[in-house]
């Protein structure tokens, strides 16, 4: 048995103090170690960074003062090495956590949050050992009323409260984020088993409408998937001023949003960013199922000491992206207009990165951890997203089963055998192996599909296949600058700008009424002239340029206006001659064809129902 005490003594310093005791520990040294990265976020993390000091002691256990100093040696960056003993072997030791994300830790007197990963040791040759862990409020006023979130299985502790919690395996214990703090709950039960919502963070939005969404989209995955794989499921939600992102456990998930993503109390209406928010619960949720479970075989058992690869992230990530905003129109938490716009939105965030042109989805996941995870002001040109072109990829063949198979078999029965033969049966999925699933049951006819969608960079042929469903695709040049794509309605004033406004192919960022570059496309009108990203423009045409006048400036312009423009590239002054093009045709737009067909009609009732 393993104990790990976690006090947080320090909170206006954020410092966890831990102390831990190996009752068994190795006669010839014990060694420990920190995972340098956390399962779900491929990118070396080092969270031996944030151990500020530790120390080693022997002794027995009912000697709790005897403790006598043993040496404790580092070997690399991560892991530590403590002298023989034949007794009990104790280490203490203090970890800064002010990293407010959902993979560190993060302490102050408001509240705690930790991912036992970043806190807790892994003692070597006993990993599948149980551990227990006890977990203190800090001894401050405002911790009085705290109380504690967390999957981990509680031993002595109350339901909701500090005190005893175990966990039979070290990977088992590091996958139960916990929170400390004051929080709202919302409860519900989705397929029998009961759910809660835990939001941290000053908010007044309306629980129960989330709550009720909620329990629709669990309920949608759990009965594609026929079991929830937990007994109970907590999401961990934080609501902050900014920020937006989660990271998915096996009963659990940790979520950040704004708090303007959450919905207002007595308004009924669907605001983009709420339907975001519900798409990222959707999302972390279908990982319970897909890759926490159903997992790479290269996870199996996870090697957190060093990178994992897999060219699969596609199916893991991608898959699980096109579900969540699929659960969303099957559960009705939107309709079917409200889904083909988020799709056509993000099919635009695809077509806007020319990356997609250089490098596959099955090369973006193997090299997740120095591309995606690392990404730099070409990212846009060089990369392409497995997440976004996953989904795509996803919906792709979705639509192709379900065409070549009339209806027989789609993307469901595909996650269904996954879970079933790989997921239930707790055995890793090998390379290769999901299209090859795919594959087998559309048949040939596939083959080809499969391998271009995953093994080159040709456009994926969506417009074919929406034909099935009576959509239409339709791409457009930006209507405006924020023009996310989707539906617009085409006002004449609009029409005439998107017609003739010529654009840079730059994104720009108002820095305290300067416009600093940020990034520039590829074969665009900036990039030919020769501006890069990091410069600061300062007048186009002999006229200076702020934050305030740029776009009204910008709107004026012409498709191919030849204009100066003044730079500063760090403090050299530059002039540049640019000749400006016409808006790319990267935006889509995807609706219902009005003179669908009988067949068309049931098609698409039975993809999206
Ligand atoms: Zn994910």
């Amino acid at each position: 048995m393993i104990h790990y005490d976690v006090n947080a003594k320090q909170p206006s310093a954020h410092i966890f103090n831990i102390r831990m005791r190996i009752t068994k520990p190795s006669p010839d040294g014990q060694k420990v170690s920190l995972p340098n990265w956390i399962p779900g976020s491929y990118l070396i993390r080092d969270f031996a960074k944030h151990i500020i000091q530790i120390a080693a002691f022997e002794g027995s256990e009912d000697s709790e003062d005897a403790l006598k100093p043993i040496t404790i040696d580092k070997i690399d960056s991560n892991t530590w090495e403590c002298g023989k003993t034949n007794e009990h072997l104790i280490l203490e030791y203090t970890v800064y956590a002010w990293d407010n994300s959902v993979r560190g830790s993060h302490l102050d007197e408001n509240h705690a949050f930790f991912n036992p990963c970043s806190l807790f040791l892994m003692v070597h040759g006993q990993e599948n050992s149980p551990c227990k862990v006890n977990l203190s409020a800090p001894d401050i006023e405002e911790a009085k009323a705290w109380q504690v979130a967390t999957t981990l299985p509680r031993e002595d502790a109350k339901p909701w409260g500090f005190g005893g919690y175990i966990a039979s395996s070290y990977e088992e214990l590091i996958d139960h984020p916990v929170e400390m703090g004051r929080f709202d709950r919302v409860q519900f039960v989705a397929g029998g088993v009961p759910h809660t919502i835990v939001v941290s963070g000053k908010h007044d939005g309306d629980l129960d409408r989330l709550a009720e969404d909620v329990r629709k989209i669990c309920e949608n995955q759990i009965n594609l998937f026929g079991n929830a794989p937990f007994q109970e499921y907590l999401f961990l939600l934080t609501v902050q001023r900014e920020g937006y992102g989660g990271l998915e456990h096996r009963s659990s998930s940790a979520l950040i949003c704004q708090r303007d993503a959450l919905p207002v109390l007595n308004d009924p209406s669907l605001k983009p960013a709420y339907i975001t928010l519900l798409g990222l619960f959707s999302h972390e949720y279908f990982h319970a199922w897909n890759i926490k479970r159903i997992k790479p075989e290269s996870f199996m058992p996870y090697h957190l000491d060093q990178k994992s690869y897999t060219r699969q992230l596609w199916a893991f990530e991608g898959i699980t992206s096109y579900y969540d905003e699929l659960a969303l129109v099957r559960s009705k938490v939107i309709n079917t207009e409200q889904y083909l716009d988020i799709l056509a939105q993000s099919l635009t965030r695809v077509l806007r990165a020319s990356g997609r042109k250089k490098q596959t989805i099955t090369e973006s996941s193997f090299d997740a951890w120095i591309k995606y995870y690392q990404p730099n002001e070409n990212a846009a040109n060089a990369i392409v997203s497995y997440y976004l072109k996953g989904a795509f990829v996803g919906l792709l063949f979705d639509m192709a089963l379900r065409q070549f198979s009339e209806n027989r078999v789609s993307m469901d029965d595909v996650m269904r055998f996954l879970w079933r033969e790989y997921g239930e049966r707790n055995i890793g999925v090998p390379e290769g192996k999901i299209e090859e699933i795919i594959q087998e049951m559309a048949g040939e006819k596939i083959s080809t599909l499969v391998f271009d969608a995953l093994y080159t960079t040709k456009e994926l042929p969506l417009e074919i296949f929406f034909q099935h469903f009576g959509l239409t695709l339709k791409l457009r040049g930006a209507v405006v600058n924020e023009d996310l794509g989707g539906k617009k309605a085409l006002t004449p004033s609009t029409e005439t700008t998107i017609f003739k406004q010529g654009v840079f192919g730059f994104s720009i960022q108002k820095v305290q009424g300067r416009i600093i570059v940020t990034q520039v496309s590829d074969d665009s009108a900036a990039q030919l002239a020769g501006i890069s990203a990091q410069d600061e423009i300062i007048a186009i045409n002999g006229m200076r340029v702020d934050s305030e006048s740029f776009d009204k400036i910008a709107k004026r312009l012409r498709i191919g206006q030849e204009i100066k423009v003044h730079v500063f590239r760090q403090d050299l002054l530059k002039e540049k001659l640019v000749i400006l093009k016409a808006p790319p045709l990267d935006t889509a737009e995807i609706s219902m064809q009005p003179n669908m067909n009988e067949a068309q009609r049931r098609n698409l009732e039975l993809w999206l129902s």
